[in-house]
């Protein structure tokens, strides 16, 4: 990757690691930036096979065995050090801890990270810490619903404590409710090989908080909450099931509620002891208040990140980069509105064929409208599906006018889908 230069001029130049999952799809981004910084990256994953070369080239660790993931990192540091460790994932995020910790660079403790990944365990710490979230029940998949301590009111809202992106999150009115969603998300969570049996067999009940809400792009530099940008969810996320669509920035909420927010999560940060790099969160506001739904170590999830460089300037990779080398920008808010839908799946099936992009495309304000899933693949909705078919990016004056341009560009799509017929189901007709 680096060009050659004769030896009186070799310099090396510095090199961060980073730790992603084979196939995560920020690791292009990742990439990307390190090249725009002139630094190497190295990518240690489980791409033994790949036939994308940074993968193969890497470092091959194993995930499920992190103690000698971290020994091989170990290695590699004494052969050439890292400038910096980073994570593209919550899957990495603990072992880059744990090796940032090891090598003395720029990491979170890797307990404070654990929290992060556990809904449950999180919970508990804001509570003691006395964070404004919503009251809570842990519960256990292995006892029926009637034998376990319910102290939640409904409204409710039943959740795994160790996925994202909203799976198996449900939103619960009553007791018949509850048990429906309870068995659908035991059978959600028992599908999933990548969770350990205690995640697998824990599910969190907690109070409906009605209101709206902002995500938080944010990063931490030395324990001070840094706020990128807060974006709002224009569409009313009321439930049973609560997909991703609208984020556009900046937000409409006024200064004080800004600052709540900015304050919420910075309490948030400390009671986990979260310190570094950075910050994707979620909060509800409404008339008692901010109110924590989720902190998570690291970016944005899926392509959203863009938003943010088509503001600042700078991309959000490369603000983790420089973060994880020790350096840390100063950076003016953001000036132009910006907006991304994350395309929902209307229904679940084959995907067919996506028509209209071009008059998608040719909205006035659209920068870009990417679709995700390929053609023959499989469409699973919320609750039990985990990808979006795509996004649609805007750009305006205004987030009213950025979100108007999502809408009508939206509009434009007619996305085909193919009813899936299982053999099992055929065979009972
Ligand atoms: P995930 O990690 O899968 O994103 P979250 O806990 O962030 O799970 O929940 C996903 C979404 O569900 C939130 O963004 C919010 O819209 C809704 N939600 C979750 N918990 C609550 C709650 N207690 N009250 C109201 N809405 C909630
Ligand atoms: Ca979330």
């Amino acid at each position: 990757m680096t060009s050659r230069a004769s030896p009186a001029t070799t310099r090396l130049r510095e090199r961060v690691l980073l730790i992603a999952p084979h196939g995560s799809y920020r690791t292009a981004s990742f990439i990307e930036a390190a090249s725009q910084l002139e630094i190497d990256i190295l990518i240690a994953s489980q791409g033994e096979f790949s036939i994308v070369n940074e993968y193969a080239k890497g470092l091959h660790i194993d995930f499920q065995d992190q103690q000698q993931a971290l020994e091989r990192i170990l290695i590699a540091a004494e052969e050439q050090p890292f400038a910096g460790i980073i994570a593209s994932d919550d899957i990495a995020t603990g072992l880059a801890a744990r090796a940032a910790q090891a090598l003395g660079l720029p990491h979170n403790d890797p307990q404070a990270v654990t929290l992060t990944q556990r809904k449950d365990l999180a919970r508990q710490c804001l509570h003691n810490s006395g964070v404004n979230i919503p009251a809570f029940d842990r519960l256990s998949t292995l006892q029926a619903i009637s034998e376990q301590k319910i102290t939640v009111d409904f409204p409710a809202v039943i959740k795994p404590v160790a996925l994202s992106a909203s799976r198996g999150v449900m939103r619960v009115d009553s007791m018949a409710e509850l048990e429906q969603a309870f068995a659908r998300l035991k059978a959600i969570l028992n599908a999933e090989e990548s969770l350990s049996a205690e995640q697998r067999t824990t599910v969190l009940l907690e109070s409906f908080i009605p209101g709206v809400e902002v995500a938080v792009e944010a990063m931490l530099y030395h324990g001070r909450l840094h706020i990128l940008t807060i974006f709002d969810k224009p569409d009313p996320l009321d439930g049973p099931f609560f997909e991703e669509t609208y984020y556009t920035t900046p937000t409409s909420q006024p200064e004080t509620v800004q600052q709540q927010i900015h304050d919420s999560l910075q309490q948030t940060c400390r009671a986990y002891g979260l310190n570094e790099g950075p910050i994707h969160a979620e909060c509800r506001i409404n008339s008692e208040g901010v109110w924590i739904l989720e902190v998570a170590a690291r970016t944005i999830g899926g392509l959203c990140g863009r938003l943010l460089s088509m503001g600042t300037g700078y991309s959000l990779e490369q603000l983790v980069l420089m973060h994880a080398m020790g350096r840390e920008i100063k950076m003016a808010p953001m000036q132009t509105a910006t907006g991304v839908l994350m395309i929902p799946v209307p229904k679940a099936g084959i995907l067919k064929r996506v028509e209209g992009l071009l008059e998608a495309q040719r909205v006035q304000g659209i920068e870009d409208v990417v679709i995700e899933v390929q053609q023959g693949y499989e469409l699973t909705p919320l609750p039990e599906g985990n990808s979006y078919l795509g996004f649609i990016f805007a750009r305006a004056d205004t987030a009213q006018q950025a979100e108007q341009a999502l809408r009508q560009a939206h509009a434009c799509l007619n996305i085909v889908v193919a009813p899936m017929w299982k053999i099992n189901s055929a065979l009972s007709a």
